[in-house]
């Protein structure tokens, strides 16, 4: 079978019709979730000057940054918000989220862990002066809510698709780097996932300049995941932010970024226009994943973008 005989039977398949049924209810969770601890929707932006770099991250693997040539401006297509999130509170809005589509070049290889596109949707969200507990606190709710509502309005679905939702209990359990790297090695992230029952978060990762080093703890960072058990892995980045020019400057210099090229948001942060704030991204293909149980993440797109595979449709 071609690979496009392929992708037209996959679309026939009943199975992809209720994971998609279920989709729509946890998008559905997720908005009145959201807009009811009143955060406010933005609209993506899928092109700009710069975007999230991605860098140093110990989960990133792009192996170029998608750009386009638009009336003779060079763009680049969304890695992440990340940085617009925090330019968007400069309109004074305190809470905002935004349904983002992010292209990341994933190396090919990494269409095998079966948790990587190379095309997503990240439910993004910041809060103005909010701490990481904050955020914690409101993502174990929002996933407790939206597995309830897909608990009990997809029944039929989930019944075809042999999954059983588990609904996890407050507070989930919180692990260090330091610790879960003590207990699983280095290479953490599935075997502590397939090591757990409920979703659990960890703290305190040495990755990109906009995540908030600790400054009474310099080496530790106030930034946190949230990994998913039963070797479903991670769900959601997020940290408290850097807004104070010098410190991002300095880590940018650490990192070995130069800020030039960031100088439309380095010019925002040297004005005092960034407000501390705390937030993150969740995964809605990962979380859908999870909650179906699919085997592979590009199982449950209509029109999977899966690294290293041919797109057909
Ligand atoms: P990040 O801030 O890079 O960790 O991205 C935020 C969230 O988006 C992650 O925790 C994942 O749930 C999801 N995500 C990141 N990269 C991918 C990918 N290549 N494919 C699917 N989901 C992803
Ligand atoms: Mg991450």
């Amino acid at each position: 079978m071609s690979g496009l005989e392929a992708s037209l039977v996959r679309l026939q398949d009943e199975r992809l019709a209720a994971t998609l049924r279920v989709q729509s209810t946890v998008l559905k969770a997720i908005h009145d979730f959201m807009t009811s601890r009143e955060f406010v929707q933005l609209m993506p932006i899928i092109t700009s000057r710069v975007t999230d770099p991605l860098w140093p991250d110990p989960g990133a693997s792009i192996i170029g940054r998608p750009k386009i040539n638009y009336n003779g401006q060079e763009l680049v297509l969304t890695q992440s918000m990340i940085l617009h999130k925090q330019l968007a509170l400069i309109t004074g809005l305190e809470r905002i989220y935004i349904m983002s589509p992010n292209i990341r070049f994933e190396k090919p290889a990494r269409g095998a862990t079966g948790r990587h596109l190379f095309e997503f949707t990240q439910m993004d969200f910041e809060m103005a002066h909010a701490t990481m507990k904050d955020v914690m606190s409101l993502v174990e709710d929002l996933i407790i809510y939206t597995l309830k509502r897909v608990h009990e309005e997809r029944k039929e679905e989930l019944e075809l698709l042999g999954r059983e939702v588990r609904i996890p209990s407050k507070p989930f359990k919180v692990y260090t780097t330091h610790e879960i790297e003590e207990k699983y090695g280095s290479d953490w992230e599935i075997k502590a996932s397939m090591d757990h029952k409920e979703p659990f978060w960890v703290t305190c990762f040495k990755r990109e300049f906009y995540d908030r080093e600790d400054p009474d703890n310099p080496g530790h960072y106030r930034n946190y995941d949230l990994i998913y058990p039963e070797g479903y892995g991670e769900a959601l980045s997020g940290g408290e932010r850097e807004w104070e020019y010098e410190r991002i400057i300095a880590r940018m210099k650490r990192d070995g970024l130069n800020p030039e090229n960031f100088k439309e948001y380095i010019e925002a942060a040297k004005r005092g226009l960034l407000v501390p704030s705390a937030g993150a991204g969740l995964g809605v293909e990962r979380f859908v994943r999870y909650i179906v149980g699919a085997k592979h993440i590009g199982d449950i797109q209509p029109f999977r973008r899966v690294p290293g595979e041919p797109v057909y449709l």
